[in-house]
Parts: C-alpha cells; structure tokens; sequence
C-alpha cells in the first residue's frame, strides 16, 4: 500500500472535484483537525466578550470555503467573513446559519437584492453607497432593518469613509430607517511591522472617531480593527470582534509573531509519481533545457504544475518531501508536470505520493518558504491552488 492516501471524501462542490478518482494525480489535503485546533488557539487569547470572525473569502484562502465554515463554527468561531456576495451565497446554499460579513464594496440592485434574500450582511463604505442601500431596500418593501457595518478608513488608503468625516457618516446612516448599524470598523495597514507607530496611529484615529460619537450621543454597538497580525500582536487592539484570515489556516503573518501562540498547517499540497527513469549523464530536462544531468541520474516524473499553482518562477529551486526526505525539483516547471531528481531514492515507484507543501516525518516545508523564495507573501502561495486540484478533508 502506498503511503499518504487521501483519507475521506472530497469536499468541494466544483464540478470537476464530482470526480475525484479522475483527478487523484494530485490534491490539497486540508487537516480539519489542525483547523479547530487553530480557532482554539486563537480563542484562548481572546477575551471572553471578544468573538472571532473566521475570514474565508477567496474560497477560505484556498482551502474549500464550505468544509472550512463549517468547522470553524463547530469550534467555536462566531462570524465569517468573505469578499463578494456569491462567496457569501455559497455558504447560505451550504446551511451555514452563522452571520455573513461581506468585507467588500457592493453597489448594485442586484448585490443589494441578494444579500437581503441571503442575510448577508454588507460593509458600508460612503454616504453615495448608503443611500442607494436604502433606497433599493425601501422599494423592495424590506421589511425589517438590514443589518450594515461602517467601514472607515484610518490610514490603509482602501475601502471606507475617510477618519475625519466619519462621525456625519455615521449620522446618516442611523437617519436611513431601512438600515441598522451592526458594527463600526477599520482595517490595518501595517499590524504585521515590526514599528508599531502607522498601526498606533490608526487606533488613535479609530478611538477619536469613537469618541466623538459618544459626545453625540451615538453608542456604537460592536467595534472591530484586527486581522491576523493585530489579534497575535496586542490585546489591546481586539475590541469586540477578530477579523482573522491567515492565523486561523495555521501560518504566521509575520516572523516575530510565532511566539505569540502554536498554529498548526491546514493545508498540504500531494501528488503522485507517473513515471521514473534513469538518464544519462548531459541528458537535459524540460523546456529550453534549463537542468542538464552531470551525471547519471534517477528522474521522477510527478502530476502536477504551474496550473495547478505550483509557480513557475520555484523552477530549479523547490524541493519536495518523498518517504520524509527531501529531494530536488529539476528543470522547468511545466503546466501539468515536473520533475524530480530522486538519485537519493533509487527505488522510488509509480503512483507513490510526494508532498509538495506539508510535513514527512521532521521534514516540513511551508507556504512561508515558497513565499520568501519568490519574494512574495504565504497569502498569495494559498490562493494560488487551482479548482483543478481536488480539496482532500482529513481528520
Ligand atoms: C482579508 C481581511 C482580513 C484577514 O486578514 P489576515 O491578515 O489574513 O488575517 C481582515 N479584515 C479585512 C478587512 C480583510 O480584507
């Protein structure tokens, strides 16, 4: 029996992960269990009052946005969170009950229709988008207020209405009777620096709008400025409600939170050996023969490639984890294919499983490494995974 088979059945609901046995060349496992013991990691550094909103937009950062809701609320997330109304819909057409955060801008009759039918509910971001919220609920006849949040902007330059004009924004829509304010919040810009001062001075502004609401009488219900790196870096910054999205899928924002509190990997990528054989020495490899042999040298073929969100750019410089060793990637990656160097392996077989993201034994190889070595983040390594990769639960 070959090692690292899939363990349960496939979670997704994209129509080509129907069939599974087609595409078992190559899989994202997802560790449901390494998943809940992230919420409850994350739980325990939370105040009591303080709930965590469990961000799983862009498909839960890869990883299969249903399965993910699903146990994240089972362990004890109160709030999700996603980007656009059809990430929000899924969840609803999956069962999920839980409140719906929609972290992005929505403007049309169409969104504003949709999120009423699904109770959604939306992030405000300008007086503009609020009055035509309210407008289009007044004309479907909405009966009771929908739920919105005020989104400011104190210093990140994306979605929300500027810090200073925050508090007339706020007036208006308490005024608009088909809306009702849920939360006010912000979104941080730098909580992964090592400098705390841009981040001190976003609080500052967040807290003087805050206040100046309470001189006007105005007791916002729900407050919330953290994603990751706020809630692992300081308690102070968790108010009401966590946004997080990368800690809860076991990786660490930044280097100098790692301490703060033990996260586990969900994800690990796996695919099958198609082909080995031995090549002689100047034989070249892949297109434009970028990796030539030196010397004889044992060559396994593995199913999966830059389609599949192995990026290109790790060609000649990944390794890979075979019976817990590492091995390295050789020649240019190619869509569907790439090939391994496996002289260490000699009697590597076809159809045995190679991890290309997870833990072997003591060999463990991270989003957070692929990341450093192109010069990028472990968010885009994660949303990089294709569809055509079928999503694997393990318990
Ligand atoms: C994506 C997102 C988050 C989660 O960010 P992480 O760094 O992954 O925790 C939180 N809040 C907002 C507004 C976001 O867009």
């Amino acid at each position: 029996m070959l090692s690292h088979e899939p363990k349960s059945s496939v979670t997704s609901d994209q129509q080509w992960d129907t069939y599974p046995w087609l595409s078992q060349r190559a899989w994202v496992e997802i560790n449901l269990s390494a998943l809940s013991y992230n919420v409850k990691q994350l739980l325990s550094i939370l105040s009591p009052q303080t709930q965590l909103m469990a961000v799983v937009k862009a498909d839960a950062y890869g990883h299969g946005a249903v399965t993910v809701a699903q146990t994240v609320l089972d362990s004890g997330a109160s709030w999700l969170g996603v980007a656009t109304v059809p990430e929000g819909i899924q969840l609803r057409k999956a069962g999920i009950k839980a409140p719906i955060l929609i972290l992005g801008a929505t403007h049309t009759r169409e969104q504003i229709h949709a999120i009423a039918q699904w109770k959604l509910q939306p992030t405000l971001i300008s007086p503009k988008q609020a009055l035509v919220f309210s407008n289009t609920l007044e004309a479907i006849n909405y009966k009771t207020p929908l739920p919105v949040h005020v989104k400011l902007d104190t210093g990140m330059s994306r979605l929300g209405t500027n810090w200073q004009e925050a508090a007339e924004f706020v007036q208006l829509v308490q005024r608009l009777p088909d809306l009702t304010i849920a939360s006010i919040y912000s979104h941080l810009a730098t909580a992964d620096s090592l400098d705390p001062t841009t981040m001190k001075q976003q609080q500052q502004r967040f807290e003087q709008v805050i206040a100046q609401l309470r001189t006007l009488g105005i007791e916002p219900p729900c407050l919330h400025l953290a994603n990751s790196a706020a809630t692992l870096s300081d308690k102070a910054l968790h108010y009401d409600i966590v946004r997080v999205g990368l800690a809860v899928y076991g990786l660490y924002p930044a280097d100098h939170l790692c301490l703060s509190i033990d996260l586990k990997p969900v994800l690990q990528v796996k695919a099958r050996v198609t082909q080995v054989k031995t090549i002689p020495p100047g034989t070249g490899v892949s297109y434009s023969h970028q990796f030539i042999a030196s010397d004889e040298l044992r060559l396994a073929v593995i199913g999966i490639g830059y389609a599949d969100g192995v990026p290109r750019n790790l060609s000649n410089k990944m390794q890979v984890l075979i019976r817990g060793q590492r091995v390295p990637q050789i020649g240019t990656i190619t869509m569907d294919q790439l090939m391994l160097d496996v002289s260490a392996l000699p009697d590597v077989q076809e159809g045995e499983v190679v991890t290309l993201l997870g833990t072997e034994g003591k060999e463990q190889i991270t989003a957070e490494d692929w990341a450093n070595q192109l010069n990028t983040i472990s968010w885009e390594i994660l949303c990089g995974f294709k569809h055509r990769l079928p999503r694997v639960a393990v318990a």
